[in-house]
């Protein structure tokens, strides 16, 4: 049969808390050729714990690439036209594995975990002003239950085969991404020990000023800085991968999915902004070379390094714990919704959630609360209450979330955004995306292309010295198209309901003491 040359691909891993994708682009037009998806276990043992299988997840991996490429055999495309492989991956997620047995040591503790939430309380403790802030100055977080080095503390305290595995130095530590790539560039035999700069600055191990682990921090959490992998720019040659039809090709982009989804959106510019509504909500806004501190509870994080020689780019980020998280909370929790598609259908069908508020803090809140004693309420029920007043409820959390985020992120810049960028599984929901416009009366813009953080995820590895240059030009994206979404409700109705959701944000405060 005919083959079809369009010249250089790129794949991209994208490895996210609910599933994993692989996905081909022509590195030419940034089409999206081929992709697949395999759905991840997320494991709750325990109120307030959660985990994942480090080894599912590899597997899940190689699954995905398998298949993307078979379909890509389907269409005629030669899979040696894959130049580059890109990592993307959910950030925060803690691993810890023998370098001897290439076994994981435990279970993955997922960013959302709530397990660390005393020792982080007793931290704060012992600072001089019970100041949550004490370390923002170098890492640009709060002490929270989120970042990686409480969890691996946790690691460090509770799991005796960590323990052995340190004392023998024989542990290595990584978020997902260099779990991955230490897999996928050969394990046990000689697999590279690696992360980027952009999840290296969620673990609050790595100070972003110096772009290096911190001796200092290194000693406060306890963590021995011999189990770290090397932190290495976004765009650069890992290591080549070994895994089936793909063996031989390099991986050559690294960036947490969050950064990802900033390159994907071309958020390159000083002040441009990009929300990804997924298992959890993030908006960044791109601050050019210089990192900003909020004096609104957002986070400062590092955005990407496009190369060794590059200069780093920072943002500002609100993070949001639940969003897409609600959705299967209703489905799998309380039953009262088979799909997210029935959910959508619900909430349509009423248009308002009658008075009911719905404040999902199941991991405490996030941004710009930062506090794990939150807990979820609804209020406002009454006898009329019903399961589609609920789901327009929990779509409407997301909303006015993002709203406090973006309040935030205002207020710290002092320039209002006039129209929001938007990415992720849950804007498909078109019903989500109209209450968004209505609740922040701004527009909302989704890309027709909705797989941004692969997309960055893949450019970077395409840029990357060496490689090939990813020739992606502003007038390529011509064809780019896009979906908006223009407020259609009154300003005061909008500001009253938020000023309701404030109110029942107050409720949810420290309920777990
Ligand atoms: P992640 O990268 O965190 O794994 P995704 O971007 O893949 O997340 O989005 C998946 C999330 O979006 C899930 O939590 C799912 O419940 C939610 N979701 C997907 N489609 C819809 C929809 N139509 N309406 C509401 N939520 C949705």
């Amino acid at each position: 049969s005919h083959r079809i040359n369009l010249g250089p691909l790129v794949g991209a891993i994208d490895q996210g808390t609910s599933s994993t994708r692989f996905l081909v682009f022509n590195s030419k037009t940034a089409e999206l050729l081929s992709h697949h998806q395999v759905e991840i276990k997320q494991l709750f043992p325990k109120e307030g714990w959660v985990e994942e299988d480090p080894k599912e997840i590899l597997q899940s991996v190689y699954e995905c690439i398998e298949r993307a490429c078979e379909k890509l055999t389907q269409l005629n495309i030669d899979v040696s036209n894959i130049k580059a492989v890109g990592v993307t991956n959910q950030r925060e997620t803690t691993v810890v594995w023998d370098k001897l047995t290439g076994e994981p040591l435990y279970n993955a503790i997922v960013w959302l975990d709530l397990r660390t939430q005393s020792t982080i309380e007793h931290l704060i403790d012992k600072t001089p002003s019970r100041d949550k802030n004490h370390l923002r100055h170098k890492t640009g977080l709060p002490l929270s239950t989120y970042f990686s080095a409480v969890k691996l503390r946790w690691l460090l305290d509770n799991v005796e085969e960590v323990q052995q595995a340190v004392a023998s130095h024989r542990a290595m530590f990584g978020t997902i991404d260099s779990w991955l790539i230490w897999c996928l560039t050969g394990g046990k035999s000689d697999g590279i020990h690696c992360t980027d700069v952009t999840n290296a600055s969620r673990t609050m191990l790595f100070n972003i000023h110096t772009m290096a682990w911190d001796a200092d921090l290194c000693k406060y959490f306890g963590v021995p800085m011999h189990i770290l992998p090397k932190v290495r720019s976004s765009s650069e040659i890992y290591g080549l991968l070994k895994a089936g039809a793909l063996t031989g090709i390099p991986i050559s982009g690294c960036l947490g999915d969050q950064s990802a989804a900033l390159v994907g959106q071309m958020c390159f510019q000083d002040g441009s902004v990009k929300n990804t509504y997924g298992t959890g909500c993030f908006l960044l806004r791109n601050t050019g070379t210089r990192p900003v501190m909020s004096n609104n509870g957002l986070l400062t994080t590092v955005a990407y390094k496009m190369g060794r020689d590059k200069p780093t780019y920072y943002a500002l980020e609100g993070s949001v714990a639940i969003a897409g998280a609600v959705v299967r909370w209703l489905q799998d929790n309380l039953g009262i919704i088979s799909s997210s598609h029935e959910l959508e259908m619900l909430a349509g069908s009423v248009g308002t959630s009658y008075g009911c508020y719905f404040v999902p803090a199941f991991s405490g809140l996030y941004a710009p609360y930062w506090e794990p004693s939150a807990r979820g309420i609804i209020c406002g029920l009454t006898q009329f209450t019903n399961k589609r007043h609920l789901s327009f409820a929990a779509l409407e959390a997301v909303c006015f979330q993002t709203r406090e985020i973006l309040d935030a992120m205002n207020q710290d810049s002092g320039i209002p955004l006039t129209q929001l960028q938007v990415d992720g599984g849950m804007t498909t929901n078109k019903l989500l995306m109209q209450l968004q416009a209505d609740i922040l009366c701004i527009s909302v813009v989704k890309p027709s292309m909705p797989e941004t953080t692969a997309l960055g995820a893949a450019m970077a590895a395409g840029a990357a010295e060496g490689v090939m240059v990813w020739s992606l030009e502003p007038e390529d994206l011509s064809t780019v198209t896009s979906e908006r979404f223009d407020p259609q409700i009154k300003l005061e109705e909008s500001e009253f309901r938020y000023a309701r959701w404030k109110e029942a944000v107050k409720r949810s405060m420290n309920w777990e003491t």
